[in-house]
């Protein structure tokens, strides 16, 4: 029987008696996998040579048995026929872009990318022939040329929280027969689900939602098999694996993905809502705001809006700085997904230079904060003090705060 979401979360990939009956998965800390004689290589090398499903381990770099127990969980958590686990994100956007496209190849990326996803392209791709247009959502039709492969995409994008229609670019990709990647990484299966829309390949940073406690980094990539074989095959060459024990940790991790994933996002929904009318707050990112302006696409796609709310101070970078630095509760820190709040000034990490950091559509006074899983009340109390003084939108005074 078809189970939900939650119960897939718990029991995914790790159901039946392993090892000594234990109920948890174990840790398999071992590189290689022994043969007992030379018939059982001979008996592999023509399993293999045949094209059949993996049938036993030989070697870390081509699989591990936690690893493979979480890579189950994964594939049945986005409805995928299976998953491919990464040392992280970026080893699985990076495999999977690669072993898609060849030199003369061209790949169509929406504009808003994560900015090493964005650097790869841009740098990287082009040393191996592989050429790629930065295009709106809205421009990938003129954007698609002879030798387009694929488009990518992520969702919703970071850090304004852009909703692309995936709908809408399944039906055009599908039309011109291209491959359509999508990095769900701000989603997670539980509010996205991008198969379910016709994408053929869905990319999660594991190091955020799914492993959830900050303490692991990993990716993952989830499709039909025959999607993944070339991006396997690139796995074992490249070598970005995941090791045993974050496998582990992403396995214990993600029986809570529900849980966590729907708190933070009714967290964010109110933590947005009392931004938007702080008079020190000029602008509020997020989807669930129907000021959004891809609240209707989030709505129609999205179960749930996420756990991640960007909000511009009208005081701009000094502003942004004296509100982090007096937050009580996040720490201040470069990523999402835990359960500990987190918030950063994201226009610090683009450039020290003003001239590279308006270039780069980030604005100063931005901050880009990702709620944990702490007491909302707590969370709004700490905010509210945080922008106590701060300049308010129009010029005029000092916020005292809504
Ligand atoms: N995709 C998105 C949307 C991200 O935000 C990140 C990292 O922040 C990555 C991919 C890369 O993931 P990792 O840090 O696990 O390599």
């Amino acid at each position: 029987m078809e189970r939900r979401l939650e119960t897939r979360a718990v029991h995914g990939g790790e159901r039946g008696r392993g090892m000594y009956d234990a109920l948890t998965m174990p840790i398999v800390m071992s590189s290689t996998y022994t043969f007992g004689s030379t018939d059982e290589i001979r008996d592999l090398v023509a399993r293999k040579a045949a094209g059949g499903p993996p049938v036993r381990y030989e070697y870390g770099r081509y699989g591990n048995p936690t690893q493979t127990a979480a890579e189950r969980k994964l594939a049945e958590l986005d409805g995928g026929e299976r998953a491919l686990l990464f040392s992280s994100g970026m080893a699985a956007i990076t495999a999977s872009l690669l072993s898609l496209a060849a030199a003369g190849d061209h790949l169509i990326v929406i504009d808003g990318l994560y900015r090493r996803t964005r650097e790869f392209v841009s740098q990287y791709l082009p040393r191996w022939g592989i050429d790629a247009t930065f295009a709106d959502a809205d421009d990938i039709r003129a954007a698609i040329r002879p030798s387009t492969r694929a488009v990518f995409f992520e969702m919703p994008t970071n850090p304004h929280l852009r909703v692309p229609d995936a709908e809408s670019i399944v039906a055009l990709t599908k039309h011109h027969g291209l491959t359509t990647l999508v990095d769900a990484t701000f989603a997670t299966p539980v509010n996205l689900r991008p198969l379910e829309l016709g994408v053929d390949i869905v990319i999660h940073s594991a190091t955020k939602y799914l492993g959830g406690h900050n303490d692991l980094l990993a990716g993952a990539v989830i499709g039909s098999a025959e999607r993944l074989a070339g991006i396997e095959e690139a796995r074992g060459v490249f070598g970005g694996v995941a090791g045993a024990l974050d496998a582990y940790l992403l396995l214990r991790g993600a029986k809570t993905l529900a849980l966590r994933v729907r708190r933070q996002n009714e967290s964010a929904q109110c933590l947005a809502e009392f931004l938007e009318h702080h008079s020190a707050v000029s602008r509020v990112h997020y989807p669930g705001l129907p000021s959004h302006p891809d609240h209707a696409v989030a709505a129609r796609l999205m179960s749930g809006f996420g756990g991640v709310v960007s909000f511009e101070l009208a005081g701009g970078l000094d502003a942004a700085a004296a509100c982090i630095d007096r937050l009580e509760i996040p720490h201040i820190g470069p990523t999402f997904g835990g359960v500990e709040s987190i918030a950063q000034q994201q226009a610090l990490f683009v450039s020290p230079d003003p001239v590279e950091r308006a270039a780069s559509g980030i604005s100063d006074g931005l901050i880009r904060y990702a709620v944990g899983i702490e007491s909302i009340d707590d969370l709004i109390d700490d905010l509210r003090s945080a922008l106590r003084g701060l300049p308010t939108r129009g010029g005029g005074g000092l916020s005292d705060g809504p």
